[in-house]
């Protein structure tokens, strides 16, 4: 197996090696942004040194040529990677497989579906294989030395542009990356107590802000922090769901999570089925508290 691994950003770079180590691969790197100081085992990484991020239908074609001579095409999940790699593995006729959470042959992957209560097997019957993964439970490869740099090969002609590019959520960690997530639902009422509540005690743990299908459908948080089968899948070290009833369709993307707290009203609420440790609590008593106990940030 020869990887290429597609990366907007040196952050990704650990799990991309992470994943090139379990199998037992050789792997390149196509990163899009920045330039990379190690290569976490790579024998190369491709620059494009965008200072924008390009639109999938820019970048295809450029991932659909850096492709020759690779046996699978890899990629973080994201719906920006969805996007990419589709239209990558459309250019040059490869197959596609999302989601992957296991490798059994390098022609077979596990895929999640239904909201990750199956598990679906796929065979891909051509090469090269383009693919996205999820990165809970891939270990993190060491920096490494520093790497060989080439260039990656031209972008395509633009198809659509982007108008305007709106970045919420400020300094906060990505949620799909991020360590600690604490998570807001539908009784947080507005914007203003969300933020306030949610927002507060994730900027005092250093962590993202996510929030419910519901807290989002309520216009109480942006749709970008949806959590879930139909918003973004975490598997931080910490998730702290707060005011959450714990629907199959947020459990989907979170059960990858090593450890879920809870902190709900309701002491039958399915979300403690989930929850590795439960707080029966109204949530603007127990948030405030932990606040105050956790002291100012240093
Ligand atoms: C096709 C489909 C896809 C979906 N995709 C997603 C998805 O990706 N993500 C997602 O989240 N949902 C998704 N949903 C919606 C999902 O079914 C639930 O409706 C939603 O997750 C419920 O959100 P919630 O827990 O915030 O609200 P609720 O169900 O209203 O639960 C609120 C919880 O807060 C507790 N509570 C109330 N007040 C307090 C308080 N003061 N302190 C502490 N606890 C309190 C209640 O006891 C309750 O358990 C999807 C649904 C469908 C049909």
């Amino acid at each position: 197996m020869k990887l290429l691994c597609v990366a907007f950003s040196e952050a990704e770079l650990p799990v991309c090696g992470g994943l090139a180590a379990s199998l037992g691969a050789e792997f390149d790197v196509l990163l899009v942004h920045g330039s990379a100081g190690a290569g976490y085992g790579a024998a190369q990484v491709m620059t494009l040194g965008a200072t924008e991020a390009p639109t999938a239908d820019v970048l295809a074609p450029c991932v659909a040529a850096a492709a020759v001579g690779y046996s699978h095409v890899v990629a973080v999940s994201s719906m920006a990677t969805k996007d990419l790699m589709a239209r990558a593995a459309g250019l040059v006729g490869a197959a596609m497989v999302t989601d992957v959470v296991r490798f059994e042959a390098p022609n077979r992957f596990v895929r999640p579906i239904l909201a990750g209560s199956v598990l679906a097997t796929v065979e891909t019957l051509v090469e090269p294989v383009f693919l996205t993964f999820r990165a809970a439970g891939i270990v993190p490869a060491e920096a490494g030395s520093a790497v060989a740099v080439a260039a990656a090969p031209p972008l395509g002609p633009e198809l659509a542009t982007r108008v305007a590019t709106t970045v919420r959520g400020g300094s906060r960690p990505d949620l799909a990356q991020a360590k600690c997530v604490v998570t807001g639902g539908r009784p947080l009422q507005d914007a203003e107590t969300f933020e306030r509540v949610i927002g507060g005690l994730a900027d005092r743990l250093g962590a993202a802000v996510g929030a419910t299908r519901a807290a989002v459908d309520s216009g109480i948080a942006p749709n970008e922090l949806q959590v879930g089968q139909t918003g973004k899948i975490v598997a931080p070290d910490l998730y702290i769901a707060a005011g959450v009833s714990g629907s199959t369709q947020h459990v989907a993307g979170i059960k990858d999570s090593k450890a879920i707290v809870a902190i709900n009203k309701d002491p039958d609420a399915p979300i403690f089925e989930t929850a590795d440790l439960g707080l029966v609590a109204d949530l603007f008593e127990a948030i405030p508290e932990i606040v105050a106990k956790l002291g100012p940030k240093e």
